[in-house]
């Protein structure tokens, strides 16, 4: 067999570390961490590193496969069969039920060149702009927050910017399980000094880890991220800490006096917000003195700000807190979502919104949209189409019944399990494309085998706007890409499309998306890799750093933060808060690292407890024990743990066993309906064995 490798991308997180696939004909020997990786330099976790092994597993499906309904068996058929009948399928709704009854679902597991090709052929075969992506479940807050504020949606630093910060707020994350290669960037800078304030209802790791002590942990009730945001504003605001002179040249000054006088009112001190939070007023005003005076510092944030109902609030807050302090603008200090998934930023980049054509181009300017028509030969609809839960309300309300899901496990991914698989059994006709008979396949029509990172080409972008190469190092154990999948079902819908390979579709974005009218493969093969902006106006790489003397949008401009609490309330019957999060060894709804090695260290998701609350219910170490919530309920195992604060419990969402999806609710961010997985009015009793 021959040897051969290449460098690629890890398909799992947001740092989207650079590898050596070193291949012996089509199987993986090793992947080996490489040196030259800006996001890594020669470091690895134990995901990227040894979870490959889903890539040739017994499950990967490898043949297309149809039925008529959910309840007949699947039989498998040619390419050719499958993709004329979904192609059939699509065109019967639409003559029956009109151009917007179908739509289609990307995912951030996808190259930037299968996403941009999804969300085309949603918008010029469907006709419509019912596309949208599994951002909308994590980090769609982020788009609308730091668009609104600065006008882009994108973490302003690299990575390595942080071995420049003096202070570190680390909020809503835990990097050490979810981005660890980042996580031992930041662990050495707070070994080398720098102080940290992590904002978390959970003790994660940062905030005890061996020779590294939080100054800091602000240990909130779940739900109530904008009250601290707002109550450290209120801090910078009275105590005279602005940086005024930023303020004066950088930012929108109208808006900073209304916002200054908003949280300088006394209801916004964090004394008045003490008992809401539940964080002493004396930590508050700590945290926002260190932050504020920095001299550099930067915020870190993840899923634990953006999946609220106050999401986008969250965000906002974030953004106003770092512009009031000067932190925006130079090394070390910014403004930084952490993306779980490899291509999040990607699958944002790409125009797989509903509003946003590629590059945050909103759908109803007409300049835009002639553009496109132009170069797609179409008309574009300057509707916004259907987000993620609005296709499943109308696939409720029997308006909207055929759907291609690409890459995304929405029925183990999307909050209340029950209401998702409702909306599916009602659809005419699904069509899941993936690498797995996943649990959304399990209502799908049709059946497209996907392909693994190892079997395409193409690029990811990380969390710094990173884009780096994913390279082809097997063939597609189906025989077709994911690219080729959904250009045989466009020309199969009437809608031509004719790539011969995923650079044409990158040179097609470049052309068309003005923040990577300079990205090409050969630039990205000399250089590692590109960060956008990459244009006539940027260094040869891109950009590094953003906002140095503007803001994208021009002036930065405030918004007040308006603390409202969630509507999902604790009573008598459900007392207690759950909030969910990742651990290290595997990763989101685990289709990929459950079927590797990595499952030899967690195999269950488990639910954290603390004493206090446990003991109040009988339950013991290691005890079964059932949740229940206003949306479902479940079983798992209780870890009676203080790294838990009392009245909160906590478990991972890495098995569709344990379903934690079951029993999150419907409550979603006010602006992007982004879900409310954080908060969930929860009861817990003992159970016996299930
Ligand atoms: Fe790097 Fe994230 Fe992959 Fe780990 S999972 S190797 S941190 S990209």
């Amino acid at each position: 067999q021959s040897e051969h490798s290449a460098i690629t991308t890890c398909a799992y997180c947001g740092v989207g570390c650079g590898f050596k696939a070193e291949m012996k004909g089509n199987t993986v020997v090793r992947m080996v961490p490489w040196k030259n990786g800006k996001a890594n330099a020669g470091h690895a976790c134990v995901k990227g590193r040894f979870a490959w092994g889903y890539a040739r597993h017994k499950d990967r499906v490898t043949k297309p496969m149809i039925r008529k309904s959910i309840r007949h068996a699947w039989q498998e058929v040619s390419w050719d069969e499958a993709i004329a009948y979904a192609a059939s399928e699509f065109r019967r709704i639409q003559a029956k039920d009109g151009k917007d009854a179908i739509g289609g679902i990307t995912s951030s597991r996808c190259t930037n060149e299968e996403v941009y090709l999804v969300q085309k052929l949603v918008r010029a075969a469907f006709g419509n702009n019912n596309v949208d992506t599994c951002a909308r479940v994590c980090h769609s807050p982020t788009g609308y927050g730091m668009g609104e504020t600065f006008g882009t949606s994108a973490g302003t630093q690299t990575f390595k910017s942080v071995e420049q910060s003096d202070v570190v707020l680390v909020m809503g994350a835990n990097p050490t399980a979810a981005h660890p290669v980042f996580a031992s960037r930041l662990k050495k800078r707070l070994r080398a000094g720098a102080k940290l304030i992590v904002v978390d209802p959970r003790e994660i790791e940062l905030v005890s880890a061996p020779h590294i002590r939080a100054e800091h942990h602000l240990a909130l009730k779940p739900g109530t991220n904008v009250a601290v945001l707002t109550a450290l504003a209120h801090v910078v605001v009275t105590e005279g800490l602005v940086d005024e002179s930023f303020v004066a040249a950088r930012c929108d000054t109208k808006s900073f006096d209304e916002w200054r006088a908003f949280v300088a009112r006394p209801e916004n001190s964090p004394e008045t917000f003490e008992s809401v939070t539940g964080v002493p007023a004396s930590e508050i005003r700590g945290a926002a003195r260190l932050f504020a005076l920095g001299p550099n510092s930067a915020i870190y944030y993840g899923l634990g700000v953006s999946e609220h109902a106050q999401g986008s609030t969250a965000v906002i807050g974030i953004c106003n807190l770092a512009m009031a302090c000067g932190m925006i603008g130079r090394e070390g200090v910014g403004v930084n979502p952490l993306r779980g998934q490899n291509n999040v930023q990607g699958s944002c980049d790409m125009g797989s919104f509903p509003h946003d054509l590629p590059g945050y181009r909103h759908i109803s300017n007409p300049e835009v949209r002639e553009e496109f028509n132009a170069a797609w030969g179409v008309k574009l609809n300057p509707e916004p189409g259907l987000r993620i839960p609005n296709m499943f309300a109308a696939a409720l309300d029997g308006t909207f019944k055929g759907l291609y899901c690409v890459g995304e496990d929405i029925v183990q991914s999307d909050p209340n399990t029950q209401h998702v698989v409702s909306a599916l059994e009602k659809m005419e006709c699904l069509v899941v494309q993936d690498i797995f008979l996943n649990e959304t396949a399990k209502y799908a029509h049709v059946l497209l085998p996907g392909s693994s990172f190892l079997e395409k080409d193409g690029t990811f972008t990380n969390a710094e706007r990173r884009i780096s190469r994913v390279r082809k190092v097997m063939p597609p154990l189906s025989g077709v890409g994911d690219w080729e999948a959904t250009m045989k079902l466009s020309n199969a819908l009437g809608y031509p499309m004719a790539y011969t390979h995923p650079e044409q579709i990158m040179q097609e974005i470049a052309a068309l998306t003005p923040s990577f009218r300079g990205v090409t493969y050969e630039k990205i093969d000399r250089l590692g890799s590109v960060q956008w902006p990459c244009n006539e106006t940027t260094a040869e790489a891109g950009t590094s750093l953003m906002h140095i003397d503007k803001f994208v949008r021009g002036k930065g401009k405030f918004f007040n933060t308006q603390y409202v609490a969630s509507e999902e309330k604790i009573t008598r019957k459900y007392p207690l808060i759950l909030t969910t999060g990742r651990i290290l060894s595997q990763y989101n709804v685990g289709a990929q690292t459950r079927r590797t090695h990595n499952d030899q260290w967690h195999s269950e998701d488990k639910l954290e407890i603390h004493p206090h609350d446990a003991q109040e219910r009988g339950i013991g170490q290691d005890d079964w024990v059932g949740i229940s919530s206003r949306a479902g309920q479940t079983v798992l195992r209780a870890v009676v743990t203080e790294r838990i604060q009392p009245g909160v419990v906590y478990t991972t969402f890495h098995f569709p066993e344990s379903g934690a999806n079951v029993i999150t609710t419907d409550n979603s961010d006010w602006a992007t309906n982004c879900p409310e997985y954080k908060v969930t009015a929860v009861q817990v009793t003992p159970v016996a064995q299930p």
